[in-house]
């Protein structure tokens, strides 16, 4: 959190609802316990709210979603903002988003939840990647990463956006870094890191093979040790797995787990990582990630028969 060290104040804006839609702006000194928080402007909304350069430190929701059905547009610009509350990946009509010139370190994977999306502006932040699921937005028209100069790579997921994405801004982003660079550290790092799944598979022996299609013999203790694999920030998987049976519950979260770019099976681990240095994309050549379930579909990729 950066509170303004100067002042010691932290300023918040909380959507509420009162019969009608407000964002209420607070402002409160440090130390906590003996200040209060104090409104210093308060306003109405429908289907825009606007928040931008106001120094925010906190933005909350605290009201059923159900009251903010008709808000299309969320203006967050040029605040102080390190984390979004989880609300927010859960406005069904939301076409809108403007979180850029913040001081956000990652998005979640919630974000593909926003199917209805057009415009998505999360420049000037400190992001290192996109999280696969933004392929889910498949309305999204407007992607603006600029200067978020540590990304380095984009989720191979985001081709799923060709049809409908017209303007994606990567200025001052490492994505157009010399392929020698991008290429040359990643490939050492994928060599030092042994594949899990290869692990697993030398224990399992051949009934691993079938992990990804229809799971048969899988010992249930390789599962979990494959579920723990998950990334519990980037998939919040609830795992009720069913010993006699061989699917996993992945339960109402089941659009946000990760799956093969290949087969598009479930991922249960991370899957093997694989760099395409010149994926292109929107007609520009980019270094895009992709996960793959198995050496099958490793091969498979390798030899271009995606
Ligand atoms: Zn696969």
């Amino acid at each position: 959190m950066s509170i303004d060290s100067l002042n010691l104040v932290e300023r918040s804006v909380v959507l509420w609802h009162l019969q009608v839609c407000m964002a209420t702006f607070y402002t409160q000194n440090y130390p906590k316990e003996t200040s209060k928080r104090k409104p210093y402007q308060s306003m109405q909304f429908t289907d825009t709210v606007y928040c931008s350069h106001e120094k925010l430190n906190v933005f909350t929701i605290s009201a059923p979603l159900r009251y903010f059905d008709n808000l299309t547009t969320i203006q967050l610009e040029d605040n102080q903002l390190t984390w979004l509350p989880g609300e927010l990946w859960h406005l069904p009509r939301l076409q809108k988003l403007n979180i850029g010139r913040n001081a956000l370190a990652e998005l979640p994977a919630d974000i593909g939840l926003l199917v209805g999306l057009k415009e998505l502006y999360v420049h000037e932040n400190q992001l290192v990647t996109l999280p696969s699921q933004i392929g889910q937005l498949v309305h999204l028209g407007v992607l603006d990463l600029t200067n978020n100069t540590a990304i380095s790579f984009l989720p191979g997921e985001i081709t799923c956006l060709s049809p409908s994405l017209r303007r994606l801004w990567i200025e001052g982003t490492s994505l157009l870094a010399s392929r020698t660079d991008t290429n040359s550290t990643w490939l050492s790092q994928q060599r030092k890191v042994p594949s899990l799944f290869n692990l697993c598979a030398q224990q399992a022996g051949s009934s691993f093979d079938s992990i990804s299609s229809k799971n048969t013999g899988l010992p249930l203790s390789l599962l979990y040790l494959l579920m723990s694999e998950i990334d519990p920030l980037n998939d919040t998987v609830t795992a009720t797995s069913q010993t006699g049976g061989n699917r996993m519950d992945l339960g109402r979260t089941s659009s946000l787990v990760r799956r093969c770019s290949m087969c598009q099976s479930i991922l249960y681990y991370r899957g093997i990582p694989l760099l395409e240095p010149h994926g292109q994309f929107g007609g520009q050549s980019l270094p895009l990630l992709y996960h793959v379930c198995s050496q099958t579909c490793k091969n498979r990729w390798l030899h271009g028969t995606k």
